[in-house]
């Protein structure tokens, strides 16, 4: 499948590696929009938000649930903001689902 984070996960393009295990991968965003921003996916290749279903729910709370960690392990300290884009008009550019993990620095109180 030509996918880009499917080749991320899969090690074929690389990637600047925060976290791993057999699940998820996180890794810092290759055009960062704050001091910290990391990209926290699934293996597994869903879509977006609107594919994810009771089958592979588990990836999204399992992800929640390193989200934490991740932040920590990306050197965040101070608070971070969690974002998913969905579709066209969310301006999704990769067609995999993932979570935007962005801090390090005094966020605006509004993203776009
Ligand atoms: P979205 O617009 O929500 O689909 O986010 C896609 C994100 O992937 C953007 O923030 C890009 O900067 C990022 N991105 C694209 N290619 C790469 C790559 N090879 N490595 C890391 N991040 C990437
Ligand atoms: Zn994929």
């Amino acid at each position: 499948m030509d996918c880009l984070f499917c080749k991320i996960a899969n090690g074929e393009i690389p990637s600047k590696k925060v976290y791993e295990d057999s699940y998820i991968l996180a890794f810092h965003d290759i055009n960062p929009e704050a001091k910290v921003h990391v990209l926290v996916i699934p293996k597994e290749h869903i879509p977006s938000c609107d594919f994810v279903n009771a089958g592979n729910s588990f990836n999204v709370s399992y992800i929640f649930e390193k989200i934490p960690h991740i932040a920590k392990e990306a050197g965040i300290t101070n608070g971070y903001r969690v974002i998913t884009n969905c579709g066209e008009d969310a301006c999704q550019s990769v067609k995999h689902l993932h979570f935007h993990i962005i801090g390090g620095e005094k966020l605006p109180e509004h993203i776009r």
